[in-house]
Formats: C-alpha cells, structure tokens, sequence
C-alpha cells in the first residue's frame, strides 16, 4: 500500500471495523481459479449501510475499486490489483414472500437455488452449480441448462452511480447473453429479488441432481477454474472447437486446457495468472487460425 492510501485506509476501517481491513491481501484465496496477486486493500463491509458507505468513501478519494462477489468468474493477476477490493460475501440475508424470494447480493446461488427447493419454489433449479454470487449473477445474467437469471429476475435493488439506491425492474436492466445494465453502468446490486412458482419439493430436487449429474459427468469440477473459459461464438461451441483444433490438454506451467471439457482452462495445481493467460491467448490464436473464429474470453481479467 502505498502512502497515499493510507488515508483511506483509516476511513474505511472507522466505517468496517480494523478486522475487516486487509493489507496487501493475496487474491488467489479469493477466486475459484486460485491464482491472483496481493489487492492494495481488502475491504469487507457486513451490512448494506456499510456498503453504501464504503463505495461512497472510495469514489471520494478517486481510487480504483472492485465488487466481489464469490471470484467464480475472475483472473486476477499476478501483480494483484492496485486500489480497493469491496467483498460483497457478508450480505448473506434472504427473506421470503409467497412465491418471491428477496436475496443479498453476497447470498451463494447453490444455497439460493437449494433453499428455493427446500421451500418448493421453482425456478432456481438452473443455479444449483453455479459457485456465484447474486449479485455476481446479476452482472453476468449466469445461467445454464436453458435457464438464466433473466428468466426468474423481478429486480434488484442497486447503489447508482450518482449514491441513490433504486429499484429496478428486470426490463430496464437490459439482460442477455452474459451481458447487462449492471455492467454497462457500473451499478453495485445489493439485493435481487426473483419472482418463482410452487411447485413439488420433490420434482424440484429431480431436475437439479439432473443438471449435477450432468454437470459431473461433463466438467472437471475436482480442479480449479472460473467455468466456462470463453463464451459462446455464434453458431458454434467454444469446447467442440478447441478440441477440434487439437487443444485438449495443452498446457502451459501448470494451467491447461482440460481434457475432459475443452472450453475450460483449469489450474493443475500451482498455475501463475501468466499462465492462465498463455493458454488462453494460445488457444484463441490457434482456434482463429484454423476456424476463423476468435474467441471472447468469458472470464473476467484483474489487475
Ligand atoms: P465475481 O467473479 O466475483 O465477479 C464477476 C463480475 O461481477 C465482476 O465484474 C464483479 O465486479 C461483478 N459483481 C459481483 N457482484 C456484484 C454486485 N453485487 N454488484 C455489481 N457487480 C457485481 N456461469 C454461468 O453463467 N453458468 C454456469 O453454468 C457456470 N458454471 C460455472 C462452473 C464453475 C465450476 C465455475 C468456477 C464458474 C461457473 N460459472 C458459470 C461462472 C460464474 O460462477 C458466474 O459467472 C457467476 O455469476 C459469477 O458470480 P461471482 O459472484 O463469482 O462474481
């Protein structure tokens, strides 16, 4: 940390507390993919007033900030990240109305998706392996299986850039393909509040150990990684054609193309970001070589 963020430091530990203030905290024990160097400060605020608070406190002082959710999408890299991580892991709440299920954006979507289950509400079975957050998949509209947060989303609650807190609708937050207004517009999403049905507990359960088998069967999932490596070009699959290209397995130190679901680049062990990166790069040059296709990274690059 540098002299001149020392200041900051102070204010945002009189706002979270001296414990919830980490210094030069590696990223690596952050993110799915575990690699990732130190972030400048580490800030974790436990409630949404301190939410508030802390971004406003950052945008004040002009230096670099960052919303974590869980880190199941994000490269970070070895250098680590200069300004303020703000973890979102601590707004844990959840309430339930009828069929509207309101969750923190720090809420887990597998405990989201389990919980909805449990009370024989639908809709979330599409989330049950998805290791994110809700805000995180706010931000990215995660979805699998044929279900995506669009489809079960009524609104968020979310800190504008301007300091006011809203509530807006899901048609105004422009969802699609990995994409939307939370990201195009820097909002910070506290709270999502999804619209689900009743239906059977137990037909519930049966569609989600159906996409878990599936899931088991198709992804490595004992391994490190941040999901999906790239997102989907139109009209082809990013995994038939990495292995189509002969990329299955190609490896660079210790991150490689996994061999048994192509479109994820997994750490073996020890992999460095430079490494993720290589094989990344790699298999993006070599894909568009032979198929004219350029891959778009799906994960997000840090630092
Ligand atoms: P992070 O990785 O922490 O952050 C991602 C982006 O969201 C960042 O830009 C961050 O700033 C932003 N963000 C996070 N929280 C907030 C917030 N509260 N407000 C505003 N912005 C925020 N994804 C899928 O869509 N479908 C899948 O099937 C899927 N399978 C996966 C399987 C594995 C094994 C892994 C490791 C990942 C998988 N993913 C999948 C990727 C990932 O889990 C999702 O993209 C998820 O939505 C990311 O959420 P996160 O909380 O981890 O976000």
């Amino acid at each position: 940390m540098s002299d001149s963020d020392r200041p900051l430091a102070w204010r945002l530990r009189s706002i979270v507390g001296e414990e919830n203030v980490l210094v030069d905290e590696p990223m690596s024990e952050h993110t799915t993919f575990e690699v990732g160097g130190p972030a400048d400060l580490f800030v974790t605020p436990e409630d949404i007033d301190e939410v508030r608070e802390v971004v406003s406190a950052v945008r004040e002082s002009g230096e670099n900030y960052f919303l974590l959710g869980r880190g199941s999408d994000l490269l970070v890299s070895d250098a680590g990240f200069r300004g303020v991580i703000i973890a979102l892991e601590c707004l844990m709440g959840v309430s339930v109305e009828d069929d509207e299920m309101c969750c923190q954006a720090g809420v887990d979507l597998r405990e989201a998706s389990e919980m909805a289950c449990e009370l024989g509400l639908s809709g979330l079975e599409f989330a049950c392996g998805i290791p994110g957050s809700v805000g995180g998949a706010c931000f990215m509209n995660a979805g699998a299986y044929g279900g995506c947060t669009a489809d079960v989303l009524q609104s968020v609650r979310a800190l504008m850039p301007d300091g006011s807190v809203q509530t807006i609708p899901v048609d105004e937050l422009n969802l699609g393909y990995r994409q939307s207004r939370v990201k195009d517009d820097g909002l910070v999403v506290l709270s999502a509040t999804f619209s689900l049905r009743e239906d059977d507990p137990e037909d519930i359960r049966a569609r989600m150990d159906d996409f878990t088998q599936r899931r088991e069967d198709k992804q490595p999932l004992e391994l490190a990684s941040a999901g999906s490596t790239f997102k989907r070009p139109e009209g082809f699959f990013a995994g038939k054609l990495i292995t189509d290209a002969g990329l299955k397995g190609y490896q660079v130190g210790d991150a490689a193309v996994s061999k048994k679901h192509a479109g994820f680049v997994v750490n073996l062990g020890n992999a460095s970001a430079a490494d993720v990166h290589a094989v990344i790069e790699h298999v993006q040059d070599e894909v568009d070589r032979q198929f004219g296709v350029r891959l778009e990274p799906e994960v997000r690059f840090l630092g």
